[in-house]
C-alpha cells in the first residue's frame, strides 16, 4: 500500500480521534486509489483480499463514517449508494445504461441562489444523466438502421442541477 495514503489516514484518525484500524485503512485506501465511485459491494470485494474476515456490514459502516466526517463523498438517490474519493462541489455524469459515474469540474461561474445556501446546505452536486460514449457506440451497433440515434431520442434526458441536503438513504 502507498505510504502517503497510510500517513494521510493516520493524520486523519488523529484529527478526529479515531483508532487507525487496518479495516478502516483498507477501505480508505481503496477509495483513494479507485476513482470509479464504487458501491459497497465493490469495496467489500476489493478489501477482502487484505482483510478476509471483514463483513459487508463493517464496510458499509466504515464508508458511512468516512462520509459523515466529509473524508469521502457519497452519491445518493440512485439505485444504491456509491462512494466518492472526491469531496467538495463537483459534477457527476451518470450513464443510465452501465451505471458508470464520472466526475466533472464545477462549471465556472455557477451561482447558487443565496436563499438556498441559507438552508444549511450540506451537499452540492450537479448531476447529468445520459448515455456514456461506450454504451452509445454499443447501442448504435445493435440499432436497427431506421431507428433514431440515441442523441435524438427523448429519453436521453439531462437531469436538472439538483441541490439538496444530505438525506441518508438505506442502500
Ligand atoms: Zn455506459
Ligand atoms: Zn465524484
Amino acid at each position: 500500500m502507498n505510504n502517503d495514503i497510510q500517513n494521510q489516514f493516520r493524520d486523519l484518525c488523529k484529527n478526529i480521534g479515531w483508532k487507525c484500524t487496518p479495516q478502516r485503512l483498507a477501505v480508505y485506501a481503496y477509495l483513494q486509489q479507485n476513482h470509479t465511485h464504487p458501491s459497497v459491494d465493490v469495496v467489500w470485494d476489493a478489501v477482502r483480499c487484505s482483510q478476509p474476515t471483514i463483513s459487508r456490514e463493517s464496510v458499509y459502516r466504515i464508508l458511512n463514517e468516512l462520509s459523515e466526517h466529509g473524508i469521502i463523498g457519497r452519491v445518493d438517490h440512485i439505485d444504491s449508494a456509491r462512494y466518492d474519493c472526491r469531496v467538495g462541489a463537483h459534477g457527476h455524469f451518470i450513464c443510465k445504461s452501465c451505471r458508470e459515474i464520472s466526475d466533472f469540474d464545477w462549471p465556472d461561474g455557477t451561482q447558487i441562489p443565496p436563499e438556498l445556501l441559507a438552508r444549511q446546505v450540506q451537499h452540492i452536486e450537479i448531476r447529468l444523466v445520459g448515455v456514456c460514449p461506450k454504451c452509445a457506440a454499443a447501442h448504435k451497433q445493435k440499432r436497427h438502421p431506421s431507428e433514431k440515434p440515441a442523441s435524438e431520442r427523448a429519453d436521453t434526458k439531462i437531469g436538472a442541477p439538483c441541490f439538496y441536503g444530505d438525506n441518508p438513504q438505506e442502500e
